[in-house]
């Protein structure tokens, strides 16, 4: 411990004015928070978000493509409100279709600009009460019970409370200022890597598809991870993963520094425009102020060398220019809850069915490996179940989790973490408040048909059950 932190003061007591106070309150607007306040909102209840930044989005606002609609069938696996989001950013030309690609299933790009409107819009429609500028910096707690949060903002310090908290900070920023165990990153701590996304303009994409997809068979010179070259002979909105020997010819010809052993290039909705997803700052912990300013400062001094080597190496970038960062760090992984049940690599894997689903996913294991410039990448083929008990923590009774930071391991939270997936989790934590809220029960009482009926009546899609052995069925019956 250094001396600075060793070092405190003592605050005098004050007192603390109630700004607002819902049935259901939602901390954090990302892709999470979102379909939390929506669902939450949907029959009358006075429903409050608070988002530290300006805009709502989360990350969904940073240039990347929404990936985990589609499932490793090609079957659409997630429907309900994030599709209802979708379709409004589509009349706005916000959002693409889910196109199939090999390695991430399904993507679909969105507009950075149009995700902020139309969340926005789509908020206000539904009566949810959105403030800005507002950071959750503690709780009020009432034994097991959370009253709500303290916040911080140009107004000063304030209670902002709800009768149920759904916590989509995504940092599980509530549930731990609560005393709900947490955990961070795989056995030795390590967390994967964040990104600072950036985006150029005057690509020419159709040069840089068809480069890839013209090299004759046998005598390429560059490959894509997972992705076969004829891919991109077909679609005209992709995502690039790989190019491996362009990024280590110019580290030996020219010396730069890439700090990926892959490039990875996301089409934009605009014509010649890129996302690039390549900056990465190891050591970062997402829940500390000063790391957070070095991973800035880092991913910053890396995106120069990045984009010599486009410019120089990769077909199609030869008139490409710079634009702008993201607006913030892009943070993978930070803490995650222990809840009533914690989801695992082997339920990925085996592709579990739970008698608490509330939300189907698919996407891979996708881990950025923590200590290296890797990338682990595990399919299990087909879809697994996000049981209810692992958006439930232990320890607080009326607080709901939804987003990245749900209850599961290192493992299992590389493949959940997409945004489609954490969006059908905010849906089904929004009724599950808003179920608790009606029948005056904890989130862990209520009955979890209910959800699991108002989630199919809403167009949400779930697994039919698994048949039980006859044993297990025996067992019940006894
Ligand atoms: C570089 C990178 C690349 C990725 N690539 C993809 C991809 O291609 N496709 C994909 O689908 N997913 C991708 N992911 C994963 C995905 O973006 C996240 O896991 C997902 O956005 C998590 O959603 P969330 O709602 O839980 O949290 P977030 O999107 O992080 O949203 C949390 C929100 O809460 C707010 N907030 C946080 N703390 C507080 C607080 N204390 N008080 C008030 N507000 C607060 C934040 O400002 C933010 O708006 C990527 C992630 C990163 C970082």
């Amino acid at each position: 411990m250094t001396t600075e932190t060793a070092r405190s003061i003592q605050e005098p007591a004050r007192t603390t004015p109630i700004f607002a106070e819902y049935d259901v309150l939602v901390v954090g607007g990302g892709p999470a928070g979102l379909t939390s306040a929506l669902a939450a909102a949907e029959d009358g209840l006075r429903v409050g978000l608070i988002e530290s930044r300006s805009f709502v989005g989360g990350n969904m606002t940073i240039g990347l493509p929404v990936l985990g609609f589609l499932g490793q069938k090609g079957n659409q696996i997630i429907e309900g409100l994030p599709q209802k989001f979708i379709d409004r950013l589509k009349e706005r030309s916000g959002a693409s279709e889910h196109r199939p690609c090999p390695l991430h299933m399904g993507i679909t790009l969105v507009e950075p600009e149009a995700v902020k409107t139309v969340a926005l819009e789509m908020l206000t429609e539904a009566g949810v009460d959105v403030r800005f500028y507002t950071f959750c910096a503690g709780v009020v707690m009432d034994g097991d019970r959370i009253r709500g949060v303290i916040t911080e903002s140009k107004s000063g310090r304030g209670a902002i409370l709800g009768k149920v908290v759904i916590d989509c900070t995504g940092d599980a920023d509530v549930a731990y200022r609560a005393g709900v165990p947490c955990e961070k990153g795989n056995e030795n701590g390590g967390m994967q890597p964040p990104t600072l996304m950036f985006c150029l303009a005057g690509v020419d994409t159709e040069k840089l598809r068809m480069s890839i997809a013209d090299q004759p068979k046998g005598a390429r010179t560059y490959l894509t991870d997972f992705i076969p070259a004829e891919y991109f002979g077909q679609n005209h909105q992709f995502i690039i993963v790989g190019l491996r020997e362009l990024i280590a010819k110019a580290q030996t010809e020219m010396g730069l520094r890439i700090p990926n052993e892959r490039t990875i290039i996301i089409t934009g909705l605009r014509q010649g425009e890129v996302w690039i997803n390549m900056t990465r700052v190891k050591g970062v912990d997402g829940t500390d102020a000063a790391s957070l300013t070095m991973g800035e400062i880092e991913g910053r001094k890396q995106i120069d060398d990045i984009v010599t080597y486009l410019v120089n190496y990769v077909p199609g970038f030869e008139k490409a220019h710079f634009t702008k960062t993201a607006p913030f760090l892009g943070i993978r992984e930070t803490r995650r809850i222990v809840g009533q049940y914690v989801m695992t690599q082997e339920d990925v894997l085996s592709c579990r069915h739970f008698d608490d689903a509330i939300a189907v996913a698919s996407y891979p294991i996708d881990i950025h490996r923590p200590a290296d410039d890797g990338c682990t990448l595990i399919w299990c083929g087909d879809c697994y179940d996000i049981p209810y008990r692992s958006l439930i923590p232990t320890k607080v009774s009326n607080l709901i989790v939804a987003g990245r930071s749900i209850s599961a391991t290192h493992e299992a939270m590389g493949a959940i973490r997409v945004m489609a997936t954490c969006m059908a989790m905010g849906e089904a934590a929004g009724r599950a408040a808003k179920i608790s809220v009606r029948g005056n029960r904890t989130p862990a009482e209520i009955d979890v048909e209910e959800i699991r009926r108002q989630q199919l009546e809403h167009g949400v899609y779930l697994r039919e059950r698994e048949e039980k052995p006859a044993e297990a069925q025996l067992e019940k019956a006894l």
